[in-house]
């Protein structure tokens, strides 16, 4: 069958790998001019560790594992430890792989299928679904038709507005807002990855191998602003932190205002009751976000790629069988992945002085029974 992806992140390429693997013409096209590899190194967890085996990348996944999240202490203003963040605080099991997103986006597109399109900077402008196939206009004017179209272009997808209309339906706001920025030149003392709180508010450096990460992290009500616009995201930022000059936090604001790729968005999650309408079907944040506080959007993504490929084999002509299928199997992960975020914004960001003070003996205490 010929399958459009609408997005070439962790969902899109993942799919990309199991649909194309399953024999399908598939083309993936992605609205920027190339893969989007900022932001912080990613978990996989769980049952994606399995799934990534099976699409014959655990091996790489492993090959570039990094130690990023083992190595957070929360640290006071003059920068002295505080208290370390103990790894069963964000860890499943030994076998949770954290891997740079630049090295994991690499890894998927390698194993894409070579007859499988990769096109950058396109998009889908219009979608028309007749029962038998989906006619698709693109935003270059280009027109193709298609058996099925992967709507896997993330929280904000335009694909599930196109299909299902406005993401205020279906988003819902957890409290925060994060931004990742490279930090250039950054030398790092130790093997430390410090992250400082104030009542509400998050400032770290995330370092891996020779790379470093400013990390900014707020408490917010729902902010209303165009999220394709850059110049937006950094005001939003700099008036959230305008009233702290302490610790390292003018030199991360300065980080993330000069970076091109800064990412900036608020931790919401989306709670989509269907995530398939004839022959549209979403997957990934577009479909089930969990937030970034969950460490499980990409585990997700890949399940998820997984269990659609597997669902369309198991249905070969009756695709609303292959999508309940689907959205029946991943439907329990899911629902772990989004129950389980909300506490790590009280564990990241505690709201109080009182809260960051009882987060501390908390982990001391753990870290002292271990
Ligand atoms: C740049 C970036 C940085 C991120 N950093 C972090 C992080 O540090 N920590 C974290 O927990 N999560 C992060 N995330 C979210 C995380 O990647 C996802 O939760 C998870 O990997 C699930 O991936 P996804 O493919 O569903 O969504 P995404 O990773 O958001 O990928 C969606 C892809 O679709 C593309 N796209 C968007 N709109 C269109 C369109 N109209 N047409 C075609 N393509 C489109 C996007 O450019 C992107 O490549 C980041 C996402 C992005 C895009």
């Amino acid at each position: 069958m010929r399958i459009l992806v609408s997005g070439a992140g962790m969902a899109g390429l993942s799919a990309g790998i199991t649909l194309g693997a399953a024999g399908h013409e598939v083309s993936i096209v992605e609205r920027a001019t190339h893969l989007r590899v900022n932001g912080s190194p990613i978990d996989i967890r769980g049952d994606a560790l399995s799934v990534a085996d099976k699409m014959g990348v655990l091996d790489a996944i492993r090959a570039h594992r990094v130690d990023m999240s083992e190595r957070v202490q929360f640290v006071d203003a003059a920068g002295r430890t505080l208290v370390e963040l103990p790894d069963s605080e964000f860890n499943d099991s030994i076998d949770d792989t954290e891997i740079p997103r630049e090295d994991l986006a690499r890894v998927l597109r390698d194993a894409l299928d070579p007859a499988t399109t990769l096109t950058f900077g396109e998009s889908i402008a219009e979608l028309r679904d007749d029962g038998d196939g989906v006619d698709v206009r693109f935003a270059s004017g280009e027109q193709q038709r298609y058996g099925i179209v992967v709507g896997a272009d993330g929280i904000h997808s335009a694909t599930r507005g196109l299909v299902f209309g406005p993401e205020s339906q279906f988003l819902h706001h957890l409290g925060l807002y994060v931004a990742l920025a490279q930090l250039p030149n950054y030398a790092q003392p130790d093997r430390r990855n410090p992250m400082y709180n104030t009542p509400g508010q998050l400032a770290g450096i995330a370092a891996y191998r020779d790379k470093a990460l400013a990390v900014l992290m707020f408490r917010s009500s729902w902010i209303d602003y165009d999220y394709h616009d850059p110049a937006a995201q950094k005001q939003i930022l700099l008036d959230a932190f305008a009233d702290h000059r302490e610790w390292k936090i003018p030199e991360l604001l300065d980080a993330a205002v000069s970076d091109p790729e800064l990412y900036f968005d608020s931790v919401s999650q989306i709670h989509l009751p269907v995530w398939h309408r004839g022959r549209v079907v979403l997957v990934g944040d577009a479909a089930y976000c969990a937030s970034p506080l969950s460490g499980r959007g990409t585990s997700l993504a890949m399940t998820g790629a997984w269990l659609l490929a597997e669902a369309l084999r198991d249905h070969t002509d009756d695709i609303a069988a292959a999508f309940d299928q689907y959205q029946h199997e991943q439907l329990p992960h899911v629902t772990y992945a989004q129950g389980t975020a909300a506490p790590g914004g009280d564990l990241l960001i505690p709201a109080t002085e009182q809260e960051i003070d009882a987060r501390n003996s908390r982990l001391s205490a753990l870290s002292a029974n271990r």
